[in-house]
């Protein structure tokens, strides 16, 4: 049995990881495995309740879980409290508490969303995956300022055992995908990046079936945008990973359509959509949850193992847009037509068509 925490948080976060946890439950009873939700509480909705953004319980709920399933925190009913309160707090404190240090990111333009790519020519298979260091590097280095505050500095640092644990999740990922790493870095400048080529060049013995390749970030964020095609993975350090996968996500054009995960050292990972709680469409039924049934797809697959579930319920979203439903986001202004051929689904429609779907399949 495995067991999954389920961490709704706010806006349209509850009714989205609703539909995942059905599309799951409809894969426990397809695929005949057993899962164990356990539901805990963060963010606004937290905060509302026990006035801190991460309750310790939740965290213990997570740690004790096989994998954590979260949809997003935040709104404007918290923005005004301060920093240390605020429900964005969660976020952080579940990375850390979890000890996730791998940020799994897809770009995946489906091809029947073309239309949504802000570039000319998005080719018909963009299927880029991000993996990002995420605890380290100069967002977590020594900073400082100079006496009189005119002076200020951040710090770069990897280790080497940091670095490697990284570029395995790399060279695995790649494994399981089209066998092509790409290590993103500023080795022409960076002593940090010239050791990241040297740990990339000690293990890369280890995966002869995987094809390694180095990039100057300041290309990878030009190639991003002119020949995005010839990546398969991309592995890179937390600032550059920041960046890149946000440039990423944008050339595909569908922020309800992309999933993510954080994966630690054995430990359960974090899975979760990218787009936050959207405040302007909570609790209207409108709200795409393809991306958070994408996310649980990853939780299949990466924290449980379960790759022919994980296929079955990517396969089940790309059979969904091939029969041409979209929800309103994805709709590329084409809404009063959709309407009129009654292909247009809100969140429990999107939801309940994913496990038609899976059980035609
Ligand atoms: P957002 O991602 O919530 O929304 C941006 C736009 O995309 C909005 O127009 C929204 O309606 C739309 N959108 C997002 N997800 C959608 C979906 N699944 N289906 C249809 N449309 C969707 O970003 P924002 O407006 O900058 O932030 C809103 C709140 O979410 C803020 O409080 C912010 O702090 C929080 N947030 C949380 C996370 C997280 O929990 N990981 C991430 C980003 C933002």
């Amino acid at each position: 049995m495995a067991s999954i925490a389920l961490i709704p948080g706010d806006g349209i976060g509850p009714d989205i990881v609703r539909e995942a946890v059905r599309v799951l439950s409809a894969v426990g009873e397809i695929f005949s495995r057993k899962f164990e939700f356990t539901e805990t509480l963060a963010g606004g909705a937290a905060i509302d309740k026990t006035g801190e953004p991460l309750p310790r319980e939740t965290l213990e709920v997570c740690l004790g879980s096989d994998a954590a399933l979260l949809g997003a925190v935040g709104g404007p009913k918290w923005d005004t409290l301060p920093g240390k309160l605020r429900p964005e707090q969660a976020l952080l404190g579940l990375r850390s508490g979890l000890g996730v240090f791998a940020n799994l990111r897809p770009a995946r333009m489906f091809p029947q969303l073309s239309a949504a790519c802000p570039l000319r020519d998005c080719g018909s298979g963009l299927d880029i995956l991000i993996v990002r260091e995420l605890t380290g590097g100069i967002y977590f280095g020594d900073r400082g300022r100079s006496a009189d505050g005119l002076s200020a500095w951040d710090t770069e640092k990897y280790s080497a055992p940091e670095i490697d644990r990284i570029l395995k999740i790399g060279f695995e990922s790649a494994r399981r995908r089209h066998k092509k790493l790409c290590l993103v870095d500023k080795a022409n400048i960076l002593e940090t990046s010239r050791l990241w080529r040297e740990r990339a060049e000690a293990l890369r013995g280890g995966y002869p079936d995987v094809a390694l390749s180095y990039m100057y970030v300041d290309n990878a964020a030009m190639q991003l945008v002119r020949a995005p095609s010839q990546f398969d993975v991309i592995v890179t350090g937390n600032m550059f990973g920041d960046i890149l996968s946000d440039e990423a996500s944008q050339i595909t054009g569908s922020i309800g359509m992309l999933a993510s995960a954080s994966l630690g050292a054995g430990g359960p990972g974090l899975f979760e959509p990218i787009h936050g709680t959207a405040p302007d469409i909570a609790g209207k039924d409108i709200a795409n949850p393809l991306a958070t049934i994408l996310s649980a797809a990853m939780l299949l697959r990466y924290s449980l193992s379960m790759d022919r579930e994980a296929d079955a319920v990517e396969n089940a979203v790309n059979a969904v847009l091939d029969a041409g439903w979209r929800t309103a986001d994805i709709a590329g202004g084409d809404l009063e037509s959709l309407k009129q051929q009654g292909r247009l689904a809100g969140t429990r429609q999107m939801g309940s068509l994913v496990i038609e779907a899976l059980r035609s399949a």
